[in-house]
C-alpha cells in the first residue's frame, strides 16, 4: 500500500463519520502522490499525516434568546487547521447543515487555497448549525453575540482571523465585530469582510465572484477564448453568485441562471445589470426567495424544487461555461455528463467543492477546463488578506488598487497551477496543480518550524 493510501485509510478509521472531510482529503492526497518520491524530506517529517490533523478543534454551546423570550441552543465550531505560514484564516458558515465533517473539509481546503494566494495566511474554518433564514435582525444579533462570547478567546489579529461564508454576510460580521470590540476593548482586525465604515476593504464583497471569473478567463485564454458572447450557467443567488454575474456581464458574457435552495430561475434573455440589482435587493435586503424573480420578470422560468444542474440536464440547456456558486456536492456525475453533452467546456468553482469526484472525472475525461474551488474562489480570502494589510497600515486602498491586486493574484494562482501541474503531473490539470502548489509551500514551512 502506498503512503498516500495509508494516510487516507488512517483518516477514515480515525473519524469514520466525516464523509465530506474524507472526500476533500482523498482528493488532495491522491494528487500529492507525485510529491512523495520527489520529497523524501516530507515523508521523513510525516508531513502527510500531520497536515490532515487540525492543530485545534473547538466545539462550543451557543445559547441565545429568541423574540418570544424562549431560550434556543446551537452548536458553534472553529477548526484551526494549520498555521504554518500565517495566522489561521477562513470563514464562518451559519447553516443548519454545518457540522464537524463539513467544517473540517472547508478548513482543510483553506490551507491550500490560502497558500496559493501568496499571502501569509494559515487555514481555518468555523460556524454554527444556526439558520439565519427567517430570523429577525435582533435574533441574529443575539445569536452572533453569544457565538462571539465564546469564540473571542480563541481568535485575534495574529492568531486566527475569521470571515464570512454561507449565511454570514455584512450584517453578521458587523454584529460579531461589535461584540468582540466591546468585550476586548480593542478595535483590531479580528474579522474580515467588515463594513467600509469600520475597517472593511473595497472590493471584498465582490472578490470571490470577480476572482472566480478572472480565473475562468485565464483558463479560457489558454484555448484562445474569452467570455464575449458566452452562455454562462451560475448557481446560487448569494454573495459569490451575485458578483460572478456582475463580472461576467462586464466581460461580455451572458448569465442565464440563478438559484437558491428552493428554486431555479432560467432567464434566456440574460441577467443584466438591472435584473442583478433586483436580485441583490431581493436577497440582501428583503431576504426573499429567488422564485419572486419570475413574478417580476415574466419571461423568466422558475423551476421549483430543482437545482440549476437538474434543470440544465432535464431541459437540455446549452452552456459554454459553468460557474457553480452555491454549495458543496451540488453537481453529481449525471449533472456533469449533461453539462458536457450540452456543450460546456469550462467549469470554475466559485463554491467550495461543488463538484463530486464523479463529476470531476467526467470533466477530465471530456477535456473540460476545470478550475477547482481552492484555486478559482481564492479571490475572497486573498482580498481578506489585503483587508488585513490595510488594517495593519491603518490605510484604505482605492477600489482600482484592490481590484488590480486581486486580478494579479488570480493570474498568479493560475500560473502556479499550470507550473506545478507541468512539473509534477499533466500540464493543465488544475486539480493537481492547485493541490501541489499549495501544499509544497506549507510543507516546507512545517519542516522549517520543526515538530510542533
Ligand atoms: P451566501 O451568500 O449565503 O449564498 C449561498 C447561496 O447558495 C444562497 O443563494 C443559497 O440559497 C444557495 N444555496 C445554499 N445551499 C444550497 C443548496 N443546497 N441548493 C441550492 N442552493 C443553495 O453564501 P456565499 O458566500 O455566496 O457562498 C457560496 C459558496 O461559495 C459556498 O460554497 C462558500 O463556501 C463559497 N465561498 C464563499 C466565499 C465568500 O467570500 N463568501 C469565498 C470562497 C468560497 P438559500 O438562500 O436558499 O440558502
Amino acid at each position: 500500500m502506498s503512503l498516500i493510501t495509508e494516510v487516507i485509510e488512517r483518516i477514515k478509521q480515525r473519524d469514520p463519520n466525516e464523509p465530506e472531510f474524507h472526500q476533500a482529503a482523498e482528493e488532495v492526497m491522491e494528487s500529492l502522490e507525485p510529491t512523495v518520491s520527489k520529497h523524501p524530506e516530507f515523508v521523513k517529517a510525516s508531513i502527510y499525516d500531520r497536515i490532515v490533523e487540525p492543530e485545534r478543534t473547538i466545539v462550543f454551546r451557543v445559547p441565545w434568546v429568541d423574540d418570544k423570550g424562549e431560550v434556543q441552543v446551537n452548536r458553534g465550531f472553529r477548526i484551526e487547521f494549520n498555521n504554518a505560514i500565517g495566522p489561521f484564516k477562513g470563514g464562518l458558515r451559519f447553516h443548519p447543515s454545518a457540522n464537524l465533517s463539513i467544517l473540517k473539509f472547508l478548513g482543510f481546503e483553506q490551507i491550500f487555497k490560502n497558500s496559493l494566494t501568496t499571502l501569509p495566511m494559515g487555514g481555518g474554518k468555523g460556524g454554527s448549525n444556526f439558520d439565519p433564514k427567517g430570523k429577525s435582525d435582533m435574533e441574529v444579533m443575539r445569536f452572533c453575540q453569544s457565538f462571539m462570547r465564546e469564540l473571542y478567546r480563541h481568535i485575534g489579529p495574529n492568531t486566527d482571523v475569521p470571515a464570512g461564508d454561507i449565511g454570514v454576510g455584512g450584517r453578521e460580521i458587523g454584529f460579531m465585530n461589535g461584540y468582540y470590540k466591546k468585550i476586548r476593548n480593542e478595535h483590531t482586525c479580528v474579522l474580515t469582510g467588515k463594513g467600509l465604515e469600520y475597517g472593511g476593504s473595497l472590493i471584498r464583497p465582490e472578490a470571490t465572484g470577480y476572482g472566480c471569473v478572472y480565473f475562468a478567463a485565464e483558463m479560457l485564454a489558454t484555448r484562445g477564448l474569452d467570455f464575449k458572447g458566452k452562455r454562462v450557467i451560475v448557481s446560487g443567488a448569494g454573495n459569490v453568485a451575485q458578483y460572478t454575474i456582475e463580472k461576467v456581464n462586464q466581460l461580455g458574457g451572458k448569465c442565464i441562471s440563478v438559484c437558491d435552495s428552493s428554486a431555479t430561475i432560467i432567464d434566456e434573455a440574460g441577467i443584466d445589470a438591472e435584473k442583478l440589482a433586483y436580485i441583490m435587493y431581493l436577497k440582501n435586503v428583503q431576504r426573499g426567495r429567488i422564485s419572486e424573480y419570475a413574478d417580476k420578470y415574466s419571461d423568466a422560468t422558475c423551476f421549483k424544487g430543482q437545482s440549476v444542474w437538474d434543470v440544465v440536464a432535464s431541459q437540455g440547456i446549452k452552456v459554454d461555461v459553468g460557474l457553480p456558486s452555491a454549495t458543496q456536492n451540488e453537481i453529481d456525475g449525471n449533472h456533469a455528463a449533461a453539462l458536457v453533452k450540452n456543450g460546456c467546456y469550462c467549469v470554475a468553482e466559485g463554491a467550495n467543492m461543488p463538484s463530486t469526484p464523479e463529476a470531476v472525472k467526467i470533466y477530465k475525461d471530456a477535456n473540460v477546463l476545470f478550475g477547482p474551488g481552492k484555486a478559482a474562489n481564492a479571490g475572497g480570502v486573498a482580498t481578506s488578506g489585503l483587508e488585513m494589510s490595510q488594517n495593519s497600515q491603518r490605510l484604505s486602498w482605492t477600489r482600482e488598487e484592490v481590484d488590480s491586486r486581486l486580478h494579479g493574484i488570480m493570474k498568479s494562482i493560475h500560473k502556479s497551477c499550470i507550473d506545478a501541474s507541468a512539473a509534477y503531473a499533466t500540464k493543465g490539470d488544475y486539480v493537481a496543480g492547485a493541490n501541489i502548489a499549495g501544499f509544497i509551500k506549507v510543507a516546507n514551512a512545517m519542516i522549517a518550524n520543526g515538530v510542533v
